[in-house]
């Protein structure tokens, strides 16, 4: 995966600017455990601002800093967390050259933040950054990987831990605490009051055990995690910037929301194995398809889907419950980004919407799901 990043000689390209505009702008971790709450709507969503998303958003920044500096590129970051970016690079400048932002940047050169699987990684980690004891998470198995090791892993965690306190985190998010209370209200008003989760539950056809929606000042691209709790039931943790626009923003949520409900069909690809390798030729017309950070080709087949479905039925969600022509418009952009297929997911998706006494969840449809891609793949 290296070796393909040099091979774009990142540090002279166009792509170069976008993983660097990405870096800066993207969403960190999501939690084990639910921390910083700020407000609950109810007992299922929760929208909060998370201390170790925020301290991963400093890492990335100054990592961002460091990388800018280095490639000569002009900042382009506008907006809301202007001066919430300039407060971090301000306040922290001197700790850029720590051993915890070195190593962001390291794993930044290997993909880390073009899906937002940097927000994974906070699942490796508890409140006091510490590595969960036991607990095998896909993120922490990732970082293993990408550490070269665990106890690689374990220093990471231990530099964290250090970067925190050298520079007094703590105090930093207490200080921003009316500000992060501020954004989050304006996402709860905004998105959730008007029943958007809602409408994803029903789509899908189950409640999970909750719904954590982190509002991130930095992110702009959202990712979102499924964790299993004690009881093996399923909370979706989504991290999001701050909506300015406001259709798009459902629809992103939607997507994200989507993303915690694929796990059965990631699990029935799975079992595929090598047999999903014919699906590629269907796959690779999405643009950034080469750069999903996976090991293993089939690996990279079953997030193609993933993000396929995601789209296919946030674009859906929103035209059942909210707009057809917003709908459409967002799906003629998806389809752009590569994703030539949409139009007929949808229409496969639709024989799910009319048919839900036979597939009362979307789980139920996801042997449908694979036959479509099988048959595209055969035509
Ligand atoms: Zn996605």
């Amino acid at each position: 995966m290296f070796d393909y990043l040099k091979k774009l000689s990142l540090f002279n390209s166009k792509a170069f600017y976008y993983l660097v505009l990405l870096l800066v702008l993207t969403v960190s971790l999501t939690a084990c455990t639910t921390n910083n709450a700020t407000y609950v709507n109810n007992e299922k969503v929760k929208v909060f601002a998370d201390k170790r998303v925020e301290l991963f958003c400093v890492l990335q920044a100054l990592a961002a800093y460091n990388l800018r500096v280095q490639s000569g590129q002009t900042r382009n970051v506008k907006g809301v967390y202007e001066n919430y970016l300039s407060d971090i690079e301000v306040s922290f400048y001197n700790h850029k050259n720590h051993p915890a932002v070195q190593k962001i940047q390291m794993l930044f050169g290997q993909y880390l933040l073009i899906d937002g699987n940097v927000g994974s990684y906070a699942t490796a980690f508890n409140d006091e950054f510490k590595l969960h004891q036991g607990l095998s998470t896909e993120a922490a198995n990732n970082l293993v990987l990408r550490l070269g090791g665990e106890e690689q892993l374990a220093a990471f965690s231990q530099d964290i831990i250090d970067f925190s306190e050298i520079i007094d985190f703590e105090s930093f998010f207490e200080k921003h605490s009316s500000y992060y209370d501020e954004q989050t209200k304006n996402v709860e008003r905004k998105f959730i009051d008007k029943g958007n989760v809602e409408h994803a539950i029903n789509y899908f056809g189950k409640e999970l055990n909750s719904y954590n929606i982190i509002i991130s000042p930095m992110s702009r691209v959202m990712s979102s995690r499924k964790l299993e709790n004690d009881n093996g039931e399923l909370d979706a943790y989504i991290v999001m910037g701050i909506p300015r626009v406001d259709h798009n923003w459902q629809i992103v949520l939607f997507h994200e929301i989507a993303h915690a409900y694929t796990g059965q069909l990631s699990t029935t690809l799975a079992e595929k194995g090598e047999e999903l390798l014919k699906l590629v030729p269907t796959l690779e017309t999405i643009n950034d398809y080469p750069y999903y950070p996976v090991q293993t080709e089939e690996a990279r087949v079953i997030r193609a889907i993933d993000e396929y479905i995601a789209h296919a039925s946030s674009f859906r969600i929103m035209a059942l419950n909210i707009s057809k022509s917003q709908s459409k418009n967002y799906m003629n952009k998806v389809k752009k980004l590569g994703f030539v297929h949409l139009e007929e997911l949808g229409d496969k998706l639709m024989e799910y919407e009319s048919n839900r006494d036979e597939y009362p969840t979307f789980d139920d449809f996801v042997p449908e799901i694979i036959r479509f891609f099988e048959q595209l793949a055969e035509s």
